[in-house]
């Protein structure tokens, strides 16, 4: 139990996404037992070097965790519920999802070997059920992936709704349009705090529709008379159905290139979508079609290294080729961050005469998050008394605040990561600030991101790394030269006076150093230590991360 924890009194304290667009992880904290709403993951970039999966830290709840009641997923994308597989054993609660969610997760875990362990309990939109002291009832919104859910989690203090990832899509091809019958039904019934994506909140007007999408790619690939590639977020089932039903009415087949179409592809025909599809081909049966009867989906529209696309465009993709009059669409936008590795696979599709075509061409994307007209409807609808904004960086979440308090909800407050904000009883307050951190999957295990170990790691990309091997008797007399390597800096082999200078350097400081200071291991590496780095320094300009091997014999 938190310290403010007290009988009657509401919690929300967000340990992740409020500050970053990523890794949702929010709680929410009633008479002394905790929720966890999401658990999702952000992807590594320059800053975390050889890192791919960055998460929260859940150490709060971690600390608490005979209080946590249980996890409920409010859809299936990997910002939502992707650290399922790497958190859970921490946890070792139910998890809440509706079918294709709980698909998803389940594919995760069948991949870390723990579709066994865990809990998932499928839950439908519609039907309340309780989780602790908390009823929580899933109302069908629309998004860029089926089943997108925003909670109304009710306790005896008041209802909260937590939105997830919504858009107001009026066709959004397949899954219900968003109850909004029912979100009006909530907003009679009395919202205490309506917690909201932020994302678009700079896009003025609406976001638009999936429909719009579909009918726009029907007249842009019966342009193209050879072969045709589109790549798109494989989790976005209903763009799948799009280009499908616009590949049939320009004659082509279709064929998914890339492991997680499949997987969603399954995961989709399972719960109901994809009705009117025919089979996908594979990949390798696609490219056996008269170029202007194929049609191929790819994975990698972010430009990732491993994907599809990537593959294809720097020729290396074992079934798929693609050459000069091939087109391939980016039905995507650009996440910022990816467009280095976006252009990379741009400009190798380009060296091969592919033409290219992304949404600045062509109305060939959507987004799946709500415009300012969709929140202003949102904020009409549920009449909350506190709003708080989520799923944001700083400027977003800034922005949505002045936005609320311009729909004059009478108490708007912005709760970063580890603000633990009282919604009730009395005006909300933040009352405490938690410590908050991510964790990095760092090859097979995770680690803080502020770690001695990410931070050397850091130090040696821009620094590079020495190692100094010095053999010294009880004495601290040098019984052979000092050894110097340096990985990433010198070459021993076009470098290697600048190595046998630096080594002579160290051996001078040694020589030059006290009998005492000879006799203690610990001040002997540390001088060794400083001499290595100066007679570096002094050759490359540059301060290495130094280490030390001292052995005395
Ligand atoms: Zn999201
Ligand atoms: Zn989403």
């Amino acid at each position: 139990m938190s310290k403010h924890q007290q009988d009657g009194a509401l919690f929300f304290l967000p340990l992740g996404g409020a500050g970053e667009i990523g890794m949702n992880l929010y709680l929410y904290g009633y008479k002394g037992k905790w929720l966890i709403v999401d658990c999702g993951v952000a992807f590594g970039d320059a800053a975390t070097p050889g890192v791919d999966l960055v998460m929260a830290d859940p150490a709060f709840i971690v600390e608490r965790v005979s209080d946590l009641v249980g996890i409920v997923l409010t859809h299936g994308h990997e910002d939502h519920m992707g650290a399922i597989p790497y958190l859970w054993e921490r946890f070792q609660c139910p998890v809440y999802a509706t079918g294709f969610t709980a698909d998803l997760v389940r594919g995760k875990l069948e991949d870390a070997g723990l579709e066994d362990e865990v809990e998932i309990k499928v839950v439908k939109a519609g039907r309340r059920f309780k989780v602790g002291p908390f009823e929580i009832e899933y109302v069908a919104m629309t998004h860029s992936i089926p089943e997108a859910h925003l909670l109304a989690i009710r306790t005896k203090a008041g209802m909260i709704v937590h939105t997830g990832d919504w858009k107001l899509d009026p066709a959004p091809i397949l899954g219900p349009l968003a109850d909004e019958a029912r979100l009006a039904e909530l907003g009679e019934e009395g919202v205490l705090a309506l917690v909201c994506d932020s994302t678009n909140v700079f896009l003025d007007g609406h976001s638009g529709s999936e429909a719009e999408v579909r009918e726009s790619l029907v007249h842009l690939i019966g342009h193209y008379p050879r072969r045709i590639a589109v790549a798109c977020f494989a989790t976005n089932v209903a763009r799948l159905d799009s280009i499908s039903h616009a590949a049939k009415a320009n004659g082509r087949h279709v064929a998914l290139a890339g492991r997680s179409l499949w997987r969603i592809e399954k995961a989709a025909r399972k719960n109901g979508y994809l009705k009117g599809v025919a089979e996908f081909l594979t990949d390798r049966d696609g490219m056996s079609l008269p170029d202007d009867k194929a049609l191929f989906i790819c994975t990698g529209s972010q430009g990732e290294a491993r994907a599809a696309l990537s593959r294809i465009a720097h020729g290396d993709h074992p079934n798929v080729e693609l050459g000069s009059g091939d087109v391939v669409i980016f039905s995507s936008k650009i996440i910022p961050g990816n467009e280095k590795e976006i252009h990379r696979v741009q400009n190798g599709l380009a060296r091969r005469g592919v033409e290219i075509v992304t949404d600045e061409d062509h109305f060939v994307h959507v987004s799946g998050h709500p415009g300012r007209d969709e929140l202003k409807r949102l904020y009409a609808l549920l009449k909350p008394r506190i709003a708080i904004p989520m799923h944001g960086e700083d400027r977003h979440l800034l922005e949505h605040a002045e936005l609320a308090r311009s729909l004059d909800v009478p108490e708007v407050l912005i709760a970063r990561n580890g603000s633990e904000v009282r919604l009730a009883p009395g005006a909300a307050e933040i009352v405490d600030h938690v410590p908050t951190g991510k964790l990095a999957m760092d090859g097979g295990r995770l680690i803080r991101l502020d770690s001695p170990v990410m931070r050397n790691r850091t130090r040696m990309i821009w620094n590079g790394h020495a190692v100094v091997t010095v053999v010294v008797d009880k004495k601290g007399r040098l019984l052979a030269d000092p050894k110097i390597s340096a990985q990433g800096l010198l070459d021993p082999e076009t470098d290697a006076h600048l190595l046998e200078e630096a080594e002579q350097a160290v051996a001078e400081s040694i020589e030059d150093m006290s009998g005492s200071q000879r006799k203690d291991d610990a001040v002997l590496s540390e001088a060794i230590r400083i001499a290595a780095r100066r007679a570096l320094y002094d050759r490359l300009e540059k301060k290495p991360l130094t280490e030390v091997h001292l052995i005395r014999v």
